[in-house]
């Protein structure tokens, strides 16, 4: 299969905003920003979607969550409070299937996300 973009991102093979790195993700800036702040958190290991989780992966999985965390304290929303999110597949709306948290902030969030 063909890299995915963001495995072209952790590659250095295109560009991105790259706000925090370690040996297991990264985290830089979504190109179409849905809130002052958006960033992604990715895992340097090819995971697809959540479906593709494995128990393995269960600590490098929470450590998205807590540099997600990290990064929110250091951007000073952590108390106001934002979003982490996770979408999986067509109707979680995802579009990358490289595994991904979306960290969104900075300004009151949108809920519920699904109105019928
Ligand atoms: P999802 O719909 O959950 O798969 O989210 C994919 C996200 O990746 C979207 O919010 C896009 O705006 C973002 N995105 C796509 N390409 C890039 C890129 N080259 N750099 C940064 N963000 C990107």
């Amino acid at each position: 299969m063909a890299d995915t973009i963001f495995k072209k991102i952790i590659d250095r093979e295109i560009p991105a905003d790259i706000v925090y790195e370690d040996q297991q993700c990264l985290a830089f800036k979504d190109i179409n920003p849905q809130a002052p702040i958006h960033l992604l958190i990715i895992p340097k290991k090819e995971i697809a979607t959540v479906n593709d989780i494995e128990a393995a992966d269960a600590a490098v999985v929470g450590h998205l969550f807590y540099v997600a965390a990290k990064l929110a304290k250091e951007l000073g929303v952590a108390d106001d409070g934002y979003r982490t999110v996770i979408n999986c597949n067509k109707h979680g709306g995802q579009e990358v299937y490289h595994l991904h948290v979306h960290l969104l902030a900075g300004k009151p969030l949108g809920w519920p996300p699904y109105a019928p």
